[in-house]
């Protein structure tokens, strides 16, 4: 038997993804926009959940959304991609099976 394995992130398009922050790179206040890319890094015992934004110039601004404690009990996860999310709006199962 096959078995495929298939990881969605759903996104809400409506909520507001942008915030107003100042930019170090730019020197002011600009728009930073929610890329949707999301990434984690360790340090010690904490791993860190970044979500990746970007200003209007593609500087980039790691917001910390949650912290996780390490655990020795570790289980397999699929990995995230990092990559630019697509826009689907039709799923066809009959195309996966
Ligand atoms: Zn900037």
């Amino acid at each position: 038997m096959q078995i495929k394995q298939i990881t969605w992130n759903l996104n809400d398009t409506n909520n507001d993804t942008t915030e107003l922050r100042h930019c170090s790179n730019c020197g002011k206040t600009v728009p930073f926009t929610d890329t949707m890319i999301r990434r984690h890094n360790a340090n010690g015992k904490n791993i860190y959940r970044f979500a990746i934004y970007k200003c209007e110039k593609n500087h980039t601004w790691n917001k910390k959304l949650e912290i996780y404690r390490t655990y020795t009990g570790h289980a397999r996860v699929v990995e995230e991609r990092n990559s630019q999310p697509t826009k689907i709006s039709k799923i066809l199962i009959e195309q996966l099976v």
